[in-house]
C-alpha cells in the first residue's frame, strides 16, 4: 500500500519511513524540511499549513496516512515558540485532517504529556482527564481536539501518545542526546529534578511499529513501554554504552516538567497485539552510533 508519512525528515517521522519500506510499503514523505531520496519514497517538500496541491493529491489518494510533523519539545523557551506550536501542532493538523478522506486510516500524534504526568500512582489510561501542565502539552490537546468530530464519528482515526521516544536519530534537545553530547565534550549531564524520576522510555523502531499497526483503528491509544525508568538508570545506560562514569548536576526542575511518566499499554495491546519492551542500553546504542553509519552510508 501507499502510505503518506508528515515530518518524515524528523525522527519518529524517518523511523516510520524505514519501517514502512521494510514491509513493502510504498511512502510519500512529506516535510518542510529535504527528505532524502530512497527507492520506494516519493519527497515532497512542503508546509502543510500552506495549502500544496502535491499534498491535497497525495492524501487524497492515500491508503493511510501517519502525521507526525509537529513542533515537539516542552524546553522550548524561544520567544515565539506559542506561535510555532500553535501553527505546527494544532493548524497543521487542522489542514491534514480536512484534506484527508474520512475513510482514509490516519494516525496523529499527539503526546503521553497531555496527561500531566502519572498522577494518580498508578498508569495514565487514555480516560483519565488531560493536565497539560505547559504550552506544549496544551497544545497537543487542542491538536487532539482537531481529531474529535472523526473520533466521535468512528472514522478510522487513532490519536497516538507517544511516551518518550529513545534510539538512532533522537533529537538533540532530548535528554538521551543531550546527555551523549556532554559526555564527548566531558562535561556533567544536566538532569531536571532528581534521579529518582521516572519516564516510559520508549524505543522508536518499536513505536514505528506501533504506529502502523494502528492505522484502521479508532481512538485514543497510548504508545509507551508499560515499565518506567529511573533517570538513574537512563544516566548509566549512557555510561555504560560510552565507558565513562557520567559527573551528574541535577538542576531544578521547571514547572512544566513532569515527575514520572508511565504508561497503561493495555489498549494498545488489544488493538495491536505488542507492546514494545524497549532495551534502555541497546537504544542508546543505536543512539550513540546513528551519526556514525550516517557518515558511512
Ligand atoms: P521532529 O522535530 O524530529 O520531527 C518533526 C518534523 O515535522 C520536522 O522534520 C519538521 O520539519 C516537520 N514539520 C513541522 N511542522 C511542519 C509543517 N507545518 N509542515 C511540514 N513539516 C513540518 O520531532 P519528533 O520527535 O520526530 O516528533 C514527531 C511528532 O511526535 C511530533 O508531533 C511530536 O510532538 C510527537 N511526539 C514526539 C515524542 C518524542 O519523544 N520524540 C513524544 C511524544 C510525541
Amino acid at each position: 500500500m501507499t502510505v503518506v508519512v508528515t515530518g518524515a525528515a524528523g525522527f519518529l517521522g524517518s523511523a516510520v519511513v524505514r519501517h514502512l519500506r521494510a514491509r513493502g510499503d510504498n511512502v510519500v514523505a512529506i516535510d518542510r524540511r529535504p527528505v532524502a531520496r530512497r527507492a520506494g519514497v516519493v519527497p515532497i517538500r512542503a508546509d502543510l499549513c500552506l495549502d500544496d496541491p502535491g499534498v491535497r493529491a497525495a492524501v487524497r489518494r492515500a491508503d493511510a496516512v501517519i502525521h507526525l510533523a509537529g513542533c515537539p519539545g516542552i524546553r522550548d523557551r524561544l520567544p515565539d515558540v506559542e506561535r510555532r506550536r500553535q501553527r505546527d501542532n494544532v493548524d497543521s493538523t487542522s489542514a491534514l485532517v480536512a484534506a484527508t478522506p474520512w475513510q482514509v486510516p490516519l494516525v496523529v500524534a499527539s503526546s503521553s504529556s497531555v496527561y500531566g504526568g502519572a498522577r494518580f500512582g498508578r498508569a495514565s489510561r487514555e480516560g483519565d482527564p488531560c493536565h497539560p501542565l505547559g504550552g506544549y502539552a496544551a497544545s497537543k490537546v487542542r491538536t487532539e481536539q482537531v481529531c474529535r468530530a472523526r473520533l466521535d464519528a468512528g472514522a478510522p482515526v487513532v490519536v497516538a501518545r507517544p511516551f518518550t521516544v529513545i534510539g538512532e536519530g533522537q533529537r538533540p534537545d532530548m535528554a538521551l542526546s543531550r546527555w551523549v553530547d556532554a559526555i564527548r565534550l566531558g562535561r556533567p549531564l544536566r538532569v531536571f529534578g532528581s534521579l529518582e524520576r521516572t519516564r516510559d522510555f520508549t524505543d522508536v523502531r518499536e513505536v514505528a511499529r506501533a504506529l502502523t499497526a494502528l492505522l484502521g483503528s479508532t481512538g485514543v491509544v497510548n504508545v509507551g513501554s508499560g515499565r518506567p525508568r529511573t533517570l538513574g538508570e537512563a544516566v548509566d545506560a549512557v555510561g555504560s554504552v560510552l565507558g565513562v562514569e557520567p559527573l551528574v548536576w541535577i538542576e531544578p526542575a521547571s514547572a512544566d516538567e513532569v515527575a514520572d511518566t508511565w504508561a497503561d499499554t493495555s489498549r494498545l495491546a488489544d488493538l495491536t497485539g505488542q507492546v514494545p519492551q524497549t532495551d534502555l542500553v541497546d537504544a542508546v546504542e543505536r543512539l550513540v552510533a546513528a551519526p556514525a553509519l550516517a557518515a558511512v552510508g
